[in-house]
């Protein structure tokens, strides 16, 4: 049994004002229907390193950091018969939405108007050595599914999300324009469609890990100029990436935004993509059951993208190596 459960405070990874730092905080409450869960393990991702920069910053600006995680349900006398019962090993899916209004009854969940997403909005995220999380939000964990894969199914239903937003047939000319944990996802998922997908890329080690995965992967300013593309991801978000993903993709071809980023607005030439007739798309979160399904049969492997195993003691000198050239995640170890 955890020391920290028993004394009522507990560990945690705050972000304010630019400053991450690990302190304690209250032992999270229980309202109805919601469930505790112990977190296990969490992923640093290029999500959070944006959440620390300022990414959908409330008032007051203190926020739990962490959107992905798995753990083991500690609580579920708040929750209906339905929920996972104590003890049960999950992962959290982190769009938190009411259920009950429009959008959610009309399939866009993820879109609810009352939604909070974890360690992005109020909800506390999980760096943290307790969450309180909706039970609809636990999705209980095969037996043959270990933590250091699950938890990689946020950011491959991600993935997945960004690659179904394009529409990838076995014919599409596509390319995922990115350096980061996303865009190597985007690839694999975008190759299962179509082997041809390739990764492009600006730095070595990028497309090292697309050698090292045996996809097809380009530096960028290899690649041609001619605009041949039916589809680009950007996963980076920024003004330079969305315009590059514009020159390269072809008239009135597809352009996915996917990279979520605190820099934003950004400014984009839109003329272009008016006069080429491009299709842009934005994509956010997608759905963990279709990832961890795959994590599952080990369609995917991501264990290539874990660059540094860590406690949450160092979740926050973690945190800054994330912008590093071949850094595209950090496994952290939240408790045993
Ligand atoms: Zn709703």
């Amino acid at each position: 049994m955890m020391m920290a459960a028993a004394s009522g405070s507990i560990r945690a990874v705050f972000a304010a004002e630019g400053r991450v730092d690990v302190a304690s905080r209250p032992r999270p409450s229980l309202g109805a229907d919601m469930v505790l869960v112990r977190p296990t393990m969490a992923l640093l991702t290029p999500l959070e390193r944006e959440v620390a920069r300022g990414l959908g910053v409330a008032t007051g600006g203190v926020r739990v950091l962490g959107s992905s995680c798995v753990g083991v349900i500690e609580d579920a006398s708040r929750a209906g018969p339905h929920a996972p019962a104590r003890g049960t090993r999950v992962a959290v899916q982190p769009v938190f939405s009411c259920g009950r209004c429009e959008r959610c009854m009309g399939g866009l969940a993820m879109h609810c108007g009352m939604r909070t997403i974890l360690g992005i909005d109020d909800a506390a995220g999980a760096l943290s050595e307790l969450i309180a999380v909706p039970a609809a939000a636990c999705i209980a964990l095969p037996k043959e599914l270990d933590d250091e894969r699950a938890v990689f199914a946020i950011a491959l239903a991600r993935a997945l999300e960004a690659v179904r937003r394009g529409g990838v047939d076995k014919t599409t000319f596509a390319s995922v324009l990115g350096d980061d944990l996303l865009a190597v996802l985007c690839t694999l998922v975008a190759v299962e469609e179509n082997q041809l997908a390739r990764l492009v890329a600006t730095s070595e080690a990028t497309l090292r890990i697309g050698e090292q995965f045996g996809i097809r992967h380009r530096a960028l300013h290899e690649t041609g100029r001619r605009g041949d593309q039916e589809l680009v991801i950007d996963t980076t978000g920024s003004a330079e990436t969305i315009a590059a993903a514009a020159r390269m993709v072809r008239p009135r071809g597809h352009v996915v935004v996917a990279g979520i980023s605190a820099r934003a607005p950004v400014a984009v030439d839109l003329s272009q993509i008016a006069l080429d007739e491009i299709e842009l798309h934005g994509s956010g979160f997608g759905p963990v059951g279709g990832a961890l399904e795959r994590l599952t049969r080990r369609a995917i492997d991501p264990s290539p993208l874990i660059s540094r195993r860590i406690g949450l003691a160092d979740a926050a000198k973690a945190l800054a190596t994330l912008g590093e050239p071949g850094v595209f995640s950090v496994l952290v170890q939240v408790t045993r």
